[in-house]
């Protein structure tokens, strides 16, 4: 059988053996409710406080400042809704938003233009990145919002997220910044980044699926998105997901601890992929000259359609992604990539490569191999 080679991370990364197996004892013996005021509750509950300690520790939060979600969509949802809905008192009804956000944040900006917001789209430049002017000239002090990631998934370009922080609170305005791609790579620090609210994703760094968190800055009110239930300090109601609460906050334990390794290792993965397709031409990294992850590779390959690319580096056993997982499944070429100036046919020829820490560079090198016989196969048809 084919060998199976995986560079999709920044789509989902397979979940760690050792996260794995301390899900375990809350998938079976430990089952209780961890609002339930007995002892097999109380057992469930005392394991979803050691994860909210470890969680705020990785962040530099308090543990009354994390609210668990269902993942990085619905964190981001509750971010901008929430956040603006309560500005809205203050009258307050103008949002600032990059053009570079996952659809998840997009989706909850169209939402607040229905509901009477004026939304504005920040623009970035031909490498991705948001200028600070372009904040600037775009803040008014009816400003309910501004929201910026902090890594794109589909460039992996990093964002003056500490700048547009200060620039947000000089007129009063919130600041919200998704850090779903950050956190599987940066140290963060919600007071270095200087944010208000700040979205994490379980599945994007080896913890699974179905599970994330939204940083609320202790202080800041914003309105409830999930109501029903009295869990997580009475704002966002459900079951808590134990068993996933706990594997999340592993997880998110180990990619600390193991940050500046994985770094070092991903940064070799990306070399020896750039040099193994070397000597194919018309190929361009996007996100040129700024400061980017090194576990995202996003390429424009001329003469060549992404989705064929995709399809045909499947049958390879090579896995990778036109644009991102979210849009892959859609027609419309990359929002990301439009807003970096990119043609409709430019952003139809660009895939992106993201590497985790478990592939290994031979992995690579043979990923390599296959995308340059496939991409020269293409270009002959
Ligand atoms: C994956 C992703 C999300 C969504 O997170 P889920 O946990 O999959 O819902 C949000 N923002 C960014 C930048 C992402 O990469």
């Amino acid at each position: 059988m084919k060998q199976t080679i995986y560079l999709d991370n920044a789509a989902t990364t397979p979940l760690d053996s050792e996260v794995a197996e301390k899900m375990l004892p809350f998938l079976t013996e430990c089952y209780g409710n961890a609002d339930s005021p007995h002892a097999v509750g109380r057992k469930a509950m005392v394991a979803v406080d050691r994860a909210r300690d470890t969680v705020a520790e990785c962040l530099g939060a308090k543990p009354s400042e994390i609210y668990f979600t269902s993942g990085g969509t619905e964190a981001d949802n509750w971010a901008i809704l929430g956040g603006a809905r309560a500005k809205r008192a203050e009258g307050r009804t103008h949002v600032l938003i990059s053009a570079i956000e996952h659809h998840a944040a997009l989706y909850a900006a169209e939402t607040l233009e229905k509901e009477g917001f004026e939304v504005e789209q920040i623009p970035v430049n031909s490498g991705g990145r948001v200028e600070m002017n372009a904040v600037k000239a775009r803040l008014k002090p009816t400003t309910a919002l501004v929201c910026v990631m902090r890594v794109n998934n589909e460039t992996g370009v990093v964002q003056p997220v500490e700048e547009i922080a200060r620039l947000a609170h000089s007129v009063g305005a919130l600041f919200f910044t998704d850090c779903v791609q950050a956190a599987p790579h940066e140290k963060l620090d919600v007071k270095g980044l200087g944010a208000d609210l700040l979205s994490i994703s379980s599945h994007k760094l080896h913890g699974p699926k179905g599970c994330g968190a939204l940083y609320i800055k202790s202080g800041v009110r914003i309105e409830k998105l999930v109501g029903g239930g009295e869990q997580e300090r009475g704002m966002r109601g459900g079951t808590l997901n134990v068993p996933a609460i706990v594997g999340f906050a592993a997880a998110l334990k180990k990619t600390a601890q193991e940050m500046d390794e994985a770094r070092a290792h991903i940064e070799k993965l990306r070399a020896a992929f750039l040099l193994g397709i070397a000597a194919l031409d018309g190929v361009k990294v996007n996100g040129e000259g700024e400061e980017k992850i090194p576990a995202v590779l996003s390429l424009q390959v001329s003469g060549v359609r992404n989705d064929t690319l995709l399809y045909r580096a499947d049958l390879e056993g090579l896995c990778i992604a036109a644009g991102s997982a979210c849009a892959s499944a859609s027609v419309k070429p990359s929002h990301v990539l439009l807003a970096m100036g990119r043609t409709d046919e430019e952003a139809r020829q660009t895939v992106r490569i993201s590497f985790g820490n478990q592939n290994t560079e031979e992995e690579v090198k043979k990923a390599a191999q296959i995308f340059v016989e496939t991409v020269k196969s293409l270009r002959k048809n």
